[in-house]
């Protein structure tokens, strides 16, 4: 079993204290490592190098330079980084490896696009003062990010912030921190000035509480549920911090008569069960027009049954295990508590909990009868479960896809393009897809609306998130 450091200051790092976490396979329950529980001090001294890094920033193209080379390290690392995402997090190491593509994409777009964050000048000016606009750093940045997406949630946004010139105090989650480690190791073969990257693992509520309340930490973005990022917002709020917040969703796809069902069908597996149900983007209640239902049904149960659930690292695996034990139990009972209201299990096996702490297979499962009074409806599921209800005209539909306190993923099918267009300017998500259920590209930026949080990852709104605007009038005869 490998001893992991974090990186503070441009050096590995231990907790102060010694003490240590174990990190384990959730498919096996094997011991993969262990990594320093840190805290309070360790942050602050995070932030005191994050800081002084800040004191010069680096020029546009050594940022460049170092963004193309940590995309290439993701790309010669490729197997390795998969599978470590796949130990750690359970996901099929075919997704793993698309995960690492996928982050390697954030570095090399915000390398390709660095070139608007060059000053602007103000176009038609009269009078006798020039004006002109700099995206200058927005300043130390402390990130968090979760278990499901191990590399990629924390690629998205410490690119960005190198690209804007920020130096961060990054604290992925407990559950997943090796791949962080592995993509620290990256940097550190890299010539960055020491301080402008930093990890720290450990205690979540302590090293949060600081980030919030240090002054010198100018913005924050979290990836994580709706109940951390209110509680990052409440204690950020006095210091009127810029935060960025990828919360939960619950998010609704909508079906047309009109749709190509058996490309719908595919579409749904492929989104629904990706990370096995446990993305934020996951399709978490299937709306179909009343005539559409029973063919998509049937489809959608083949398709299931086929499913295999096992060890990702098993190429056969289609869904790996679930997270946890609490990640278990909340399917469970949306299950439960769907068919104690009327749902109907059209396939699914029993559910049957692990005595073990670890090895939460989840038996992939499609409900039909899907009603508003379901737990569906409003909590995210974050598991392999499939449940579809029913609806008659297109206001009924955009009434329950925007009967969500969430806003970050929709989709939608149908071949009428017109519908198409009208749907999408009436329905609440910061992501909409239509035809397709893809999740978010690192070239367009992503993120929600209402509960699902503000702040947008990817693209180049992506990247100025982690700037500020400085204008800069300067008398023109100068
Ligand atoms: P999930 O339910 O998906 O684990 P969380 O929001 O609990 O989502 O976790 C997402 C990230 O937020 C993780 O890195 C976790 O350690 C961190 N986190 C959890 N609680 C807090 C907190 N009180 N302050 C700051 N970060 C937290």
């Amino acid at each position: 079993m490998q001893v992991l450091k974090g990186y503070i200051a441009g050096r590995w790092m231990d907790s102060i204290s010694g003490e240590r976490l174990v990190v384990r396979n959730p498919a096996t329950g094997e011991k993969l490592a262990e990594v320093p529980w840190m805290g309070e001090q360790e942050t602050r001294e995070a932030i005191d190098a994050a800081n002084a890094a800040m004191k010069a920033p680096a020029s546009l193209e050594d940022r460049r330079r170092w963004l193309n080379r940590v995309a290439d390290a993701l790309d010669a690392q490729r197997d390795a980084f998969a599978r470590t995402i796949t130990l750690e997090q359970g996901k099929p190491l075919r997704e793993s490896l698309a995960e690492v593509s996928y982050s390697a994409g954030f570095f090399r777009f915000f390398a390709a696009e660095i070139d608007v964050l060059l000053p602007r000048e103000v176009k038609n000016q009269a009078g006798a003062v020039h004006w002109r606009v700099h995206h200058r750093p927005a300043g130390v940045a402390g990130l968090i990010t979760p278990w499901n997406f191990p590399l990629a949630m924390l690629a998205k946004k410490v690119a960005a912030a190198m690209a804007a010139g920020c130096a961060v105090v990054a604290k992925p989650a407990e559950l997943t921190p090796i791949s962080a480690v592995l993509l620290w190791q990256v940097f550190a073969r890299l010539d960055l000035p020491p301080g402008l990257v930093n990890l720290v693992m450990g205690q979540p509520r302590e090293i949060g509480q600081i980030l919030c309340v240090d002054p010198r930490v100018r913005l924050i973005s979290f990836t994580g549920s709706t109940a951390v990022g209110r509680l990052l917002n409440a204690q950020a709020a006095p210091h009127l911090k810029r935060l960025s917040l990828e919360l939960g969703g619950n998010a609704p796809l909508l079906v047309f008569e009109d749709a190509d069902l058996d490309a719908t069908a595919d579409a749904i597996i492929a989104n629904k069960f990706r990370a096995g149900g446990q993305t934020c983007v996951c399709a978490n209640r299937i709306y179909v027009e009343r005539k559409a239902c029973a063919p998509l049904v049937e489809r959608l149960a083949s398709r299931i049954a086929a499913l295999r659930v096992g060890n990702g690292m098993d190429p056969a695996t289609h869904i790996g295990p679930l997270i946890n034990r609490a990640g278990f139990e909340k399917a469970a009972m949306h299950v439960r508590d769907a068919i104690s209201r009327g749902a109907t299990r059209v396939v699914g096996a029993d559910i049957v909990e692990p005595e073990s702490d670890f090895g939460f297979f989840f038996p992939p499962t499609l409900l039909t009868g899907l009603r508003s009074e379901m737990r569906i409806c409003s909590e995210e599921t974050f598991g392999p479960v499939v449940a579809v209800g029913e609806f008659d005209s297109e206001n009924e539909a955009v009434a329950l896809a925007n009967a969500t306190e969430y806003g970050l993923a929709a989709y939608l099918f149908t071949h009428n393009a017109e519908r198409a267009a009208r749907l999408a300017a009436r329905i609440h998500s910061g992501h909409l897809a239509v035809n397709t259920a893809v999740g978010p590209t690192p070239e367009a930026p992503f993120g929600g609306v209402k509960q699902s949080g503000f702040g947008r990852e990817g693209g180049v709104e992506g990247l100025m998130e982690f700037t500020e605007t400085q204008t800069v009038a300067t008398a023109a005869s100068n």
